[in-house]
């Protein structure tokens, strides 16, 4: 158990009145929680107001990228309470990914006891409008202060919380995306399967070029060959062919999802075959040119599923289930979000009530 000073803001923050334009990630709740780590230990966890914070120049994260992420939400059901959907796969995934930076790893209960803790203090700042929620941020970093490259002996855990408004706020639309062909975003034995700041540095220039021609996202081909299907931006990827879903397996260049995880599961639940494999973008154009392409979605914590309508490939599009949302995509949809927003009971044991 952390023992977690709290230390309450004196100028609490005009909480957003109209939630219908709070938007991603541009304003911060009152408070944040930090812990340092130092000399083989995390000490002093601590939820202090949000604030600017110091480091010299001379620190290691501003020169090599040592940082990792998550991304969760807390949702506020109809009965005012607050929750959060599957924490604990956000604790993991932290740790596998600080292992892979050589970042200090954290014990689980401590980093969920943490999170859980923030948003109690923070639970006024769960908005209350259909599909808004207090999005946190945990995120890592090493600050020993040297220009030496060496395993990180100093570093600081933080979490901070920004309310979020409604990821469709005029109903589901399927997006365009463009399967990107000449950048590659992770290979085997990378950091793909780490949440890092640096992958995403890495994936702009993509995106970027993506963006100018009219695609919201990248679909990312292996690293190694260009031939397979890995995911999309900040999201995993699932197709329908035939009846069954196919999603690419996780061979330590892609992200493991915990959306991607619960849609497995779900599937699984109703009796839907799911394959996890590798697919190539012949296979998939392929079943699309022969009608077999029933569905294609990306699956993220901010989306929850994005359907796929259009897809580019080498200069040439192709519409996807009449550029309409499909059925297995909306009944997914419908499934975790009434989970995560309390109006469907929770049968798996994913959420945790936090206020
Ligand atoms: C976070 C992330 C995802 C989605 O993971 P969830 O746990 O479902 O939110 C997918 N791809 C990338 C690259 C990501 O960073």
């Amino acid at each position: 158990m952390l023992d977690i000073k709290f230390e309450k803001t004196t100028a609490p923050k005009q909480k957003p009145i109209d939630e219908s334009k709070l938007g991603f990630g541009q304003i911060f709740s009152d408070h944040m929680f930090l812990m340092d780590y130092d000399n083989g230990e995390w000490h002093d966890p601590r939820i202090v107001p949000f604030q600017d914070l110091c480091y010299s120049p001379g620190t290691a994260v501003f020169h090599y990228g040592c940082e990792i992420f998550e991304g969760l939400k807390a949702y506020r059901t109809a009965a005012g309470n607050v929750q959060l959907f599957r924490p604990i796969d956000n604790v993991r995934r932290m740790n596998d990914s600080a292992e892979r930076l050589c970042l200090p790893q954290m014990n689980e209960d401590d980093m969920l006891q943490a999170i859980i803790e923030f948003t109690k203090v923070e639970a006024d700042w769960v908005p209350h409008s259909e599909g808004t929620s207090l999005y946190l941020r945990p995120f890592l970093l090493g600050i020993d202060e040297t220009l030496g490259v060496h395993t990180i002996k100093k570093a600081q855990f933080i979490i901070i919380g920004s309310p979020s408004g409604s990821y469709y706020p005029e109903g589901i639309n399927p997006v365009k995306i463009m399967i990107e062909t000449e950048d590659v975003r992770a290979v085997r034995g990378g950091t793909g399967y780490a949440k890092c700041g640096g992958n995403y540095a890495a994936s702009t220039r993509a995106g970027h070029k993506a963006e100018l021609k009219g695609y919201s996202q990248v679909l990312w081909l292996d690293g190694v060959e260009q031939k397979y299907i890995e995911e999309v931006g900040a999201m995993n990827v699932m197709f329908k062919i035939d009846g069954v879903v196919v999603t690419p397996k996780l061979i330590g260049s892609i992200l493991p999802g915990i959306t991607r995880r619960s849609c497995i599961e779900l599937l699984k639940d109703k009796g839907i075959p799911v394959e996890e494999r590798r697919i190539s973008a012949e296979e998939l154009f392929d079943a699309l040119r022969a009608g077999k392409l029933e569905e294609a979605w990306g699956t993220g914590t901010a989306a929850v599923v994005s359907p796929i309508g259009e897809l580019s490939f080498n200069g040439e599009k192709y519409t996807i289930n009449d550029f309409k949302i499909g059925e297995t995509t909306q009944w997914l949809y419908d499934t975790l979000t009434g989970m995560q927003w309390g109006k469907i009971a929770d049968n798996k044991g994913w959420i945790v009530p936090v206020k």
